[in-house]
């Protein structure tokens, strides 16, 4: 025997009992290089996701393998940002192998759930729009489609937020720190990307494009595995390098960071993912990133098209591009470009392949979200972009004249904006060359059809279609709440886990008895856990028999936490006035992020502090009233609250949330639901009826209507005493005696503007809120209630959503 041969690890208590076991202390042992005394719990789950990891591989080739035999389109989903949060589970409990693992990691003593918990969460996205994209991912696989995922590998991703005395401290999370053994760097397939230069005509009369700069972008591929293994798609990243990563001229010259500066340069395009909730960021790095995961994406794409089919001019019929939101639209301009300089096709047969190629989803009307270029920036950074999109919108505008569009609508319809500054428009780009442009949900989708492309949905009628938002549930249902899974399945069995709609047969049970209390008491276990979670983690003791009523999401003003906020002050007030009420008790929770410039929403955050510091102290409250903000939010600590949640709070502005998915993540885990009729609250209130479900407020007609005609907020404020109240409470320091004067602008910006038409809603909501104690009051129908949230529910499934774009966009299904 070879003397250098590692010694036994397995120590006698340890001895594998199964084959798992044995595959995965021979991965510690020979892939992280420890034995079974020496490992930590990381080295345990590098160890643990290695092992699977195998299984994913061959799956993943076997679909890769399948796809092509079969000639099949592919679909390129391209996003900025997935937020997708930890893999680990989720991988496993659709491979079907939790039981197994959790067998083979215990025979070696270790805990499965307590290794899953330090597997860093994945926040390469802000909020709902980077989770939809990973939701997607998610049913793509599911459903079978060949799909890819395309977007960056930032290294930061999500800052980790920290509350400090109230306020929010952004930390740079490093979810890199200990590896990544989900992901596979691919350096064979690698994109000079090019910045600036200018453009040359060569003597056969073509464009060439000379980058000043180029870098090289570099694939790196993680799995992405659908419900029972079915198939494996990839979501590939993108992260650069430098061509040439030193200059060891400058280096040997001593000049040791110029040597490097390329290099810097480009890690520097990896680094950060931008603050999607602040005011477009005006930075040309963020127009950098897009044009570099742009241009790698398209090329990768049309590189396999060519390769697997040999000719580009059949690129429709094989491949679906669509764009999650603006942020890759310049790919439009990218793929004209490869086709007429590379492929040396004519300006019209290129159009025909770009439109009948792209999709465009859009995610926001509010015209300060709405991403534009300066021009000069533009041009100065994709100089024959910038002439592809003037022969575009020449194209265009001429297609709008033929129309008969006047000049009002040729200017909106302009893929630039002439007014002030000239700007290029990224949606009207993507809108003009992509086929299909949808919302996501039906009122957004209206809405779209009424504002921002009101003229360009007279050009092109047949464009704007709905596809109502979903989420999987995989990871919202099975994998976060496996006791009410477990019920399900007693009840209706298992046919739900494949197809959510078929929850709908719980309707049959709803008035049930047994189920009910069933159902109620995973959901008191579920909010023992949190509140466990909460007393570890913020010392904190709350009573699992009080409501918990929960908003958690990104803070924005039209999320309006403030209205909660103020509510919340406003009974807070009425308990201390009539304790001898018969009150039942609460918990208010919050959670979120807010971007870091985003000084009113910080302002929020400290705000939900002061009350909660304030309130949770006050002996004449006691448990009747305590309010929560939980640091942190992301996906991981999603999966923990709503399982817990009996009431979710969906309370936008109506008209400004495009859809929301939280609201479907909680109905689905049986919370009901306050809020006004915004986004997919609309669908969801259609499908589990208006007695299940309590709605209050402005629509978004009247909304629209009140801000055209002249809204007088201090009327509203002065016309309600509970307001008036609460406002003033808050303005003249009741809460910030520290600092008296804090929320004195916040306060006062209700009185002047009140945008968000907090004021205007607030009678409403707060006597909605009475509504839900009187509901609460009555157990039985609260619990019947629920039941019936999560049995009509099931068509928020994002499978159903994939499967109408697969059908009615990228023609796959
Ligand atoms: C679902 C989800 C969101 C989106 O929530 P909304 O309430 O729709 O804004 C944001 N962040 C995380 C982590 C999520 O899981």
């Amino acid at each position: 025997m070879n003397a250098l041969a590692p010694a036994p690890v397995a120590p006698q208590t340890h001895a594998p009992a199964d084959p798992l076991a044995e595959q995965i202390l021979d991965t510690l042992v020979h892939r992280i290089g420890k034995d079974a005394q020496a490992a930590r719990p990381h080295d345990w789950l590098a160890a643990t996701i290695l092992t699977v990891r195998n299984d994913i591989i061959e799956r993943w080739m076997a679909s890769t393998k399948a796809a092509h035999a079969a000639g099949a389109k592919r679909v390129y989903y391209l996003s900025l940002e997935f937020l997708i949060g930890r893999l680990l589970r989720d991988a496993i409990a659709n491979l079907g192998r939790t039981d197994e693992i959790t067998r083979a990691l215990a025979s070696l003593g270790v805990d499965l759930a307590e290794i899953e918990e330090i597997e860093p969460d994945a926040a390469l996205g802000n909020g709902g729009l980077g989770r939809l994209a990973a939701c997607f991912m998610e049913s793509m696989a599911t459903l079978e489609l060949p799909a890819y995922g395309y977007g960056i590998r930032y290294v930061n991703g999500m800052f980790r937020q920290r509350i400090d005395d109230g306020w929010q401290v952004e930390l740079p999370e490093t979810w890199l720190a200990h590896g990544n053994p989900w992901e596979f760097e691919r350096r064979e397939s690698a994109y000079l990307v090019g910045f600036g230069g200018e453009v040359e005509t060569t003597d056969a009369g073509r464009a060439h494009w000379k980058p000043a700069e180029a870098v090289q972008a570099i694939a790196v591929d993680t799995p992405a595995v659908g419900w029972r293994g079915k198939r494996v798609n990839t979501l590939r990243l993108w992260t650069a390098r430098a061509l040439d990563p030193i200059r060891l001229d400058a280096f040997n010259a001593g000049d040791h960071e110029r040597a490097l500066q390329g290099q810097v340069r480009a890690e520097t395009l990896v680094r950060v993912l931008y603050p999607a909730d602040s005011t477009p960021a005006g930075q040309e790095l963020r127009l950098r990133q897009e044009y570099f995961f742009s241009s790698a994406s398209i090329q990768d794409i049309v590189r396999r098209h060519v390769q697997y089919f040999g000719d580009v001019r059949t690129l429709p019929d094989k491949a679906a591009i669509q764009l999650n939101d603006t942020h890759p639209a310049v790919s439009v301009a990218e793929l004209m470009r490869l086709l007429i300089d590379h492929h040396e096709l004519d300006f019209d047969e290129a159009w025909e392949i770009t439109k009948g190629t792209f999709g465009y989803t859009n995610h926001t009307l509010l015209p300060e979200a709405l991403e534009s270029w300066p021009l000069p920036l533009f041009e100065r950074m994709l100089p024959r972009h910038m002439q592809l999109i003037y022969a575009i919108n020449a194209r265009v505008l001429r297609e709008a004249r033929r129309s008969g569009a006047d000049d009002r609508a040729v200017s909106t319809i302009s893929l630039i904006d002439e007014g002030g500054e000239r700007r290029v428009r990224m949606a009207n780009l993507a809108f003009a060359g992509s086929h299909s442009v949808n919302g996501v949900a039906a009122l957004h989708t209206d809405l779209m059809k009424q504002t921002v492309f009101a003229d360009l949905h007279r050009l092109y009628p047949e464009r704007i279609n709905n596809k109502t938002n979903g989420i999987t549930p995989r990871r919202w249902l099975q994998q976060c709440n496996p006791g009410l899974c477990g019920i399900l399945s007693d009840v209706i069995g298992p046919g739900f886990l494949d197809d959510a709609e078929k929850l709908s047969e719980l309707n049959a049970h709803a008035g049930d008895a047994a189920l009910q209390e069933h159902v109620a008491g995973v959901k008191r276990a579920n909010k023992e856990a949190l509140s466990s979670f909460l007393r570890d983690r913020m010392k904190l003791r709350l009573d699992p028999d009080a409501l918990f009523d929960v908003q958690i999401k990104r803070i924005h003003e039209y999320k309006r936490q403030l209205l909660n906020l103020v509510e919340t002050v406003a009974l807070y007030d009425q308990i201390r006035s009539h304790p001898e009420r018969d009150w039942s008790p609460r918990v208010k929770i919050f959670a979120g992020k807010a971007a870091s410039s985003y000084h009113n929403a910080k302002l929020i955050i400290k705000l939900a502090n002061d009350i909660a510091r304030r309130v949770n102290t006050d002996p004449a409250v006691g448990e009747l009233l305590k309010v929560v903000f939980i640091p942190n939010y992301n996906v991981s600590l999603a999966e923990k609250i709503i399982p817990a949640a009996d009431l979710s709070e969906q309370i936008s502005t109506a008209g400004m949330e495009a859809s929301g998915t939280g609201n479907m993540k909680f109905a689905l885990n049986g919370a009901l639901t306050i809020g006004t009729l915004d986004g997919a609250n609309i669908e969801i209130k259609d499908r589990v009826g208006d007695e299940n479900i309590v709605i209050f407020g402005l629509t978004a007609e009247e909304v629209a209507a009140k801000r055209a005609n002249g809204y007088v907020p201090r009327a509203m404020i002065e016309g309600s005493r509970e307001l008036a109240q609460a406002v003033k409470a808050i303005a003249t320091g009741v809460f910030s005696p520290d600092d008296p004067h804090r929320y004195r602008d916040l306060m006062n910006g209700l009185y002047d503007h009140d945008w968000f038409m907090v004021a205007a809603d607030f009678d409403a909501y707060h006597s909605a809120q009475r509504e839900v104690d009187r509901r609460w009051g009555d157990q039985p129908g609260w619990r019947a209630s629920a039941i019936r949230n999560i049995a009509n529910v099931g068509w928020f499934s994002s499978d159903r959503t994939i499967a109408e774009y697969a059908r009615d966009i990228w023609g796959v299904m």
